[in-house]
């Protein structure tokens, strides 16, 4: 069952009704135990269904169990989580109640930087162990946020992401802008996430303002020319209401230049939109290095100053084995020596 509707059907099958589906639903996406509320379960569900319950619950909680946690000095945690297969992705704990989760084992982008990038696309994450990561999560702390930063791209995910969204979104007690999609840029993203009934906050990562280089650094992603992404995202960011969240990994020598930064405020400036620039975490035996902070503090007062509203972040856990598949590399090589 790695689906939401797999769930569902499974209900449907016992004689639940939509309600009961709700109920079934919410109690495991807060986490919270299925004969947990105010009225037994016994006064409304149908006998088969309130049978089943004890081991739905256990077949739930096992489609993500936590294998490790790695506490870091800023509050998150990186989290390496099983899947019932034995495939591990990793969700991180961040501070103020929020949750990064991953849409996939591996990625087909094969962003250069990017650890996940170099495996390629192992298999999908379906919505069902997506909730379970929040799920999973919420047994250590409240989440109040999930963002869809982790391992793999969403829009490459795109039925099972959404679905997770429309369900954490309703039952799943996350206001929808706290819901964040993040993505390489997909002409099918901004078709159907309008269409929703929970339209999450949208991340575009950017890295770059000349298309020729973000060829090279996302050499599997749309070809979508950095202004026409930016227009796009400024459509969906005037229809929702929220701002478009641009990522920017800031790696020395390689989009730092002070052509790139006019290349952001020419793109920018006036764009209902926020800039987080995030110093890139070294990888091992990826030819990448961080700017200093220093460096990197100074483009983003410049940027600020210039009407492009910037905020410096790092990411999180980074004192944690560093950037994202980074535990999951380890233990798979822990598997596979
Ligand atoms: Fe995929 Fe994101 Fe890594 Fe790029 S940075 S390869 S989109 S996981």
């Amino acid at each position: 069952m790695h689906s939401i509707q797999d769930i569902r059907d499974h209900l449907r099958a016992l004689g639940a009704n939509e309600r009961h589906e709700q109920r079934v639903l919410r109690l495991w996406a807060q986490a919270k135990p299925q004969d947990s509320g105010r009225r037994p379960l016994e006064s409304f569900m149908p006998t088969a269904v309130r049978e089943t319950l004890p081991a739905l619950s256990q077949m739930l909680s096992g489609l993500a169990t936590l294998r490790e946690q790695h506490p870091g000095q800023d509050g998150s945690a990186r989290l390496l989580v099983g899947l019932q297969d034995g495939q591990t992705v990793e969700s991180v704990l961040l501070p103020r109640d929020g949750l990064c989760v991953s849409s996939q084992v591996g990625c087909a982008v094969g962003c250069v930087f990017c650890m996940t990038g170099r495996e390629g696309l192992i298999r999908q994450v379906g919505s069902a162990e997506i909730v379970a990561q929040v799920a999973l999560a919420r047994t250590l702390r409240p989440i109040k946020k999930v963002v869809f930063m982790g391992m793999g791209e969403p829009s490459h995910n795109l039925d099972a992401v959404m679905d997770a969204i429309d369900l954490l979104g309703t039952v799943g007690n996350i206001g929808h802008k706290n819901l964040v999609f993040s993505t390489v840029g997909d002409a099918r993203v901004f078709e159907r996430l309008p269409q929703g009934r929970v339209k999450p906050a949208l991340a575009l990562s950017l890295h770059t303002t000349r298309a020729d280089l973000r060829a090279q650094l996302l050499p599997r992603a749309p070809r979508f020319d950095p202004q026409d992404l930016v227009e796009a995202g400024e459509v969906y960011a005037r229809a929702t209401g929220y701002p478009i969240q641009y990522q920017w990994t800031l790696i020395e020598g390689v989009n730092d230049s002070a052509e790139e930064i006019d290349g952001i405020v020419r793109l920018l400036k006036g764009k209902y939109a926020l800039m987080n620039m995030i110093p890139y975490n070294a990888v091992p035996d990826l030819p990448y290095a961080r700017p200093s902070w220093e460096r990197a503090a100074e483009i983003a007062r410049s940027l600020h100053q210039r009407g492009v509203l910037t905020k410096l972040r790092q990411s999180a856990g980074q004192d944690v084995d560093g950037g994202c598949g980074q535990l999951r590399a380890r233990d798979v090589q822990r598997v596979q020596p």
